[in-house]
């Protein structure tokens, strides 16, 4: 029996980058506690899953009310930041959604600024390891979708990388987005919607046809659907997938119906990622060792998923060719009580 710690060490070692992690869902529990306790606001009680979509979303919503101003959101990143190199996470694009303070913490530019000033703080070289994806949510519309399509592009410079799009996926349309992706697309920033977490196949082939994504997170709903599948793999579009956030929130029946290792194995390019580290309860090393422990997945495959998530960072540096012989090297090493191949 290899120790357990061993195990996470060395994933830890493995180096990765984190796709897909919203700021507030993800901020420490001890974070949580002091902000919950200096605001006068109930403790974030972390529940063992979500039966629905919207007590997902209510806890969220209180995660959100904990940032009561500029100073607690750049706290919140640059604690992630700082976070994710104990997690060997050598690159972060981090989610924010600025539409959704509805203006309590004063401009949309000022959430952005103070996300961005966290994400450097944490870096000795005053760059950042990793990004911003500034979202909209699904229930906003074409207006706030265009002011953040138009943020993205004016920050592109100082970390802003990508635009994403939340939310309840079962209650919106398409429409409303469609010119805001092509407008970051077109200035050179990554288009990375959320789709098929809660929603059918059906709106991952949409999200594919009308946004043309470079990535998409969850998209986990496309396994069901073979021909999509196919598309996915040919067109080198990458999943940056939440087992243990897709299980919470009951995307999937189960941890064993889980269509991670299905993906992996059919070509999809796949990422692994946290989603939300404090309310899933889970990091990006957690979600590497679950991987092993359910899916059998080899220190070869796990070096070939870390692989993909640098690949399809939207980093300005290739990250691969920075990483690659490190992964070679782990890979050849092997996770203790996993042989390289086995
Ligand atoms: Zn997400």
């Amino acid at each position: 029996m290899v120790d357990r710690d061993v195990v996470r060490r060395r994933l830890a070692e493995l180096p990765k980058a984190e796709l897909h992690l919203h700021a507030e869902g993800s901020m420490r529990q001890d974070t949580a506690d002091e902000l919950a306790d200096r605001y006068g606001i109930d403790p974030i009680v972390v529940p063992r899953d979500y039966p629905t979509w919207s007590s997902f979303s209510t806890l969220y919503e209180r995660c959100r009310s904990l940032v009561a101003s500029l100073d607690d959101l750049r706290r919140i990143v640059a604690e992630l930041f700082s976070d994710a190199v104990a997690l060997g996470t050598v690159w972060t694009e981090l989610h924010l959604v600025p539409h959704l303070y509805k203006g309590r913490l004063g401009r949309v530019e000022g959430l952005v600024e103070a996300a961005l000033d966290g994400s450097r703080s944490v870096s000795s070289d005053g760059g950042a390891a990793g990004g911003l994806i500034l979202g909209v949510d699904r229930n906003l519309g074409r207006a706030e979708a265009l002011e953040i399509a138009n943020l993205a592009v004016k920050y592109h410079d100082d970390g802003v990388v990508a635009m994403g799009l939340t939310g309840d996926e079962t209650t919106s349309g398409f429409a409303d987005f469609v010119e805001a992706f092509d407008l970051v697309r077109d200035a050179g920033l990554g288009v990375v919607p959320h789709s098929g977490e809660q929603g059918p196949p059906s709106n991952v082939r949409e999200t594919m046809e009308r946004f043309r994504p470079d990535r998409i997170s969850h998209g986990v709903a496309g396994a069901r659907d073979g021909g999509l599948v196919e598309t996915l793999r040919e067109r080198g579009i990458c999943l940056d997938v939440a087992v243990t956030s897709n299980v919470k929130l009951r995307s999937v029946p189960s941890l064993r119906e889980h269509p991670f290792a299905q993906l992996f194995r059919a070509g999809v390019p796949v990422s692994l990622n946290s989603d939300i580290t404090l309310l899933a309860g889970c990091t990006i090393v957690d979600e590497y060792e679950l991987v092993v422990r359910e899916f059998g997945m080899s220190a070869s495959d796990l070096g070939a998923i870390a692989s993909n998530s640098l690949r399809h960072a939207r980093a300005n540096g290739d990250l691969l060719a920075r990483y690659g012989s490190r992964i070679d090297a782990w890979v050849e090493g092997a996770a203790p009580g996993h042989s390289p191949d086995g």
